[in-house]
């Protein structure tokens, strides 16, 4: 039985490192690697490696990208449920530069066909997880289908509302418990979804109390992670729901880190989040946040997306 479910993404990353970005109509060389990719493979592989069962709901194509999700899904312990499609499996073809900052283009392929219909067969899947991550590089009829179902067992929902440009419906919004944009993504869905702006190059020097209104205006039933990079993350919760000595709002610094890739942070945050959150029911939601930052934070000492995920078991 899995504790954490995530349905998503399943890519294939080919990444070139260049000493710039390519220019329209440039050809430059750099150093190429190729590696396992997806925001929903890097957060089942996240929560694999905190040490909690977890299961993951994909498409693949019958090719060498889908055998490789098969035999990595395996080899981590991931309870794999696979969408066969016809369609090739996922790519990305990502350029990073010397500053590290990249550009990337995804062909969907095979998550592309990941179906409503498919998502409602696997509630047997969900049985029993507390926990259902999922993101947006999936199709999102599909995404709602399957946090619908989460709900109707009781599981808790999440959702990391990425990547910044996909559409986030609101019917999506209201079936998470707990939403986790990173600062890109909390300024889209706040101008989206309700009559606010902000600038996110300044929601980490937003005061507290004001982030934490525009928070409850955007998702005013759930918890809202916004992830910060370097400076953590901010939490708001609903007040109602507090309990003992929890506070509405809080801010949980990053640990200090010798970053050298920081692709896959935040998948890193959000897979170990879930982790934490199945794990350690009863405990503040502090601790969770703590654990998904040092987690996140490790990850960035490594490079890749998958494979940068660290081997760090959240306490049992
Ligand atoms: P990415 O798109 O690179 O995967 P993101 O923009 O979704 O990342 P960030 O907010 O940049 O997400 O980072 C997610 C988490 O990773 C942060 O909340 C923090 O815990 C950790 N992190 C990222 N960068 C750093 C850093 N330089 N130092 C320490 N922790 C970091």
């Amino acid at each position: 039985m899995s504790r954490v479910v995530v349905v998503g993404s399943f890519n294939v990353d080919h990444v070139w490192n260049c000493a710039s970005l390519p220019r329209r109509g440039e050809t430059l060389s750099g150093h190429y690697h190729t590696g396992p990719g997806g925001k929903g493979f890097n957060q089942a592989v996240a929560s694999a490696r905190a040490g909690v069962e977890t299961g993951f709901l994909c498409a693949l194509g019958d090719d060498d990208g889908g055998r490789q999700a098969r035999a990595l899904a395996e080899a981590d312990g991931i309870a794999l449920r696979v969408h066969e499609s016809l369609h090739p499996t996922g790519t990305a073809g990502i350029y990073v530069d010397e500053a590290g900052h990249n550009t990337i283009v995804i062909g969907a392929g095979a998550n592309g066909d990941l179906s409503a219909s498919w998502v409602s067969r696997q509630a047997q899947a969900l049985a029993g997880a507390r926990v259902l991550l999922s993101q947006l590089e999936s199709p999102l009829d599909s995404v709602l289908e399957a946090m619908r179902l989460a709900r109707a067992g009781g599981t808790t929902t999440m959702l990391n509302p990425a990547p910044a440009n996909a559409q986030c419906l609101r019917e999506l919004l209201a079936a998470a418990d707990v939403l986790t944009p990173n600062e890109t993504e909390f300024a889209a869905l706040l101008e989206r979804h309700t009559s606010h702006r902000i600038d996110s190059e300044t929601i980490a020097s937003t005061a507290d109390a004001q982030l934490h209104k525009l928070c409850r205006t955007l998702l005013p039933r759930g918890t809202v992670v916004i992830t910060l990079g370097a400076a953590g993350a901010f939490v708001s919760h609903r007040e109602d729901l507090l309990r003992g000595d929890d506070t509405p709002f809080y801010r949980v610094a990053a640990d200090k880190v010798q970053p050298v890739d920081t692709t896959g942070a935040g998948d890193a945050f959000n897979g170990a989040l879930a982790a934490a959150y199945a794990q350690g029911q009863g405990r503040a939601f502090a601790e969770h946040v703590r654990f998904a930052n040092r987690y996140a934070g490790l990850s960035t000492e490594q490079v890749g997306a998958a494979q940068a995920m660290p081997r760090l078991a959240v306490a049992g």
